[in-house]
């Protein structure tokens, strides 16, 4: 089987609240992102979708994916496909850097795979693990009475993990892990995500004004050096997720002790064939994750819904629906949050068929 063809679609997403905000009053309105179809000869297609969050938050941005793509795709016609590695390492020699370019094209190869032999991406990442995968409720960095106070909604959306972005002022985000910390229900986790928003000033501040708390910090500061020393000066449990980038990142952080999870986003990576090596890594290593992308709609939701389910529950300990942030359903089979869950599509390759009349003419397509 052979690559013949690429189409890249762009995609606006709305979100469902309006505005999505987090450390240093970064924000988005509407998500730019970039919809992949991978042509064969064998008359199958697969799907892939890349959606950073923003300009300013990883190394990447909705038409720089653009651009990489439109770089990359006439070098890998011809190529199979279902090569997932020689595809990953074709795409390196070609261009260097710049893992969410690579994403969406290695997520929709994984799709075609999936259709080819007739199984779930699931099944090609290692088997179910998991029925359905617990989702967390990121709550979007506003004053902190109104944080505490949106915790219910969500609640009653089926939520029981959530992520408060902090990373802001730091006498405010101690008020805000706070206040949501009490309005926990037993049993629910509470994580603060400063999303390197902290200089190590603040963030030896908040992690000792808060000490006393069950609460998750996660990514308090820029640097990998400067979250160590807030990992040793603290006692809560600390997951890294920006300064976590491939795997030697990884193994260095493991060895040091640095962490007790990471987030792994899909795109950060370079897509689901270097996010498998991860998960794997991690599940070896003892180390939980968060299993999420930067952002994204139905294809990237998909994505996630058949890394997570391949992934031992103990070693998933959130994922996410971005889907249901946003107000645009693109594909009408992708996985739906049911009571703060969701379980992939058991048709073959990620389930999704996208909706080409929203989807529109390709942008750019060879
Ligand atoms: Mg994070």
């Amino acid at each position: 089987m052979k690559i013949t063809g690429v189409r890249v679609h762009q995609l606006d997403l709305p979100l469902r609240e309006g505005r999505y905000t987090w450390a240093d009053g970064k924000f988005v309105e509407v998500f730019d992102s970039t919809v992949v179809e991978l042509v064969t000869d064998a008359g199958i297609s697969g799907w892939g979708e890349c959606c950073p969050l923003g300009s300013a938050y990883l190394p990447a941005h909705a038409t720089g994916v653009r651009a990489g793509i439109i770089e990359l795709a006439p070098q890998i016609l011809g190529l199979d496909p279902r090569s997932h590695d020689i595809l990953n390492r074709h795409m390196d020699r070609c261009l260097r850097g710049h893992p969410h370019v690579k994403s969406a094209i290695d997520m929709a190869a994984w799709d075609v795979t999936g259709k080819a032999t007739g199984l779930t991406v699931t099944a090609l990442l290692g088997g179910r693990a998991q029925e359905s995968v617990r989702l967390y409720r990121a709550i979007s960095q506003i004053a902190p009475a109104a944080m505490a106070e949106n915790v219910a909604g969500y609640r009653a959306e089926g939520y029981t993990r959530f992520q408060l972005k902090v990373g802001g002022d730091a006498d405010a985000d101690i008020e805000r892990i706070r206040l949501c910390a009490a309005a926990m229900a037993p049993g629910e986790v509470l994580v603060a995500d400063a999303n390197t928003g902290w200089s190590m000033r603040e963030a030896a501040r908040v992690v000792a004004a808060v000490r006393d708390l069950d609460v998750h910090i996660e990514q308090p500061c820029p640097s990998y050096e400067e979250c160590l020393v807030t990992r040793r000066r603290t006692a809560l449990p600390f997951i890294l997720d920006e300064v976590i980038q491939d795997l030697p990142s990884f193994l260095r952080a493991l060895h040091d002790g640095a962490m007790d999870a990471i987030n792994l986003k899909i795109s950060k990576l370079g897509g689901l064939t270097r996010a498998r090596q991860l998960r794997d890594l991690c599940v070896a290593c003892g180390i939980p994750m968060t299993i999420e992308d930067s952002w994204g709609g139905d294809i990237v939701t998909a994505a996630i819904a058949h890394l997570a389910a391949s992934t031992p529950e103990e070693f998933c300990f959130t994922a996410t629906d971005f889907n249901s942030y946003t107000t645009v359903e693109l594909a009408p089979d992708a996985p739906r949050r049911v009571r703060g869950r969701m379980a992939p599509s058991d048709a073959p390759g990620l389930g999704v068929t996208p909706d080409r009349a929203l989807l529109g003419a390709p942008v750019w397509e060879i």
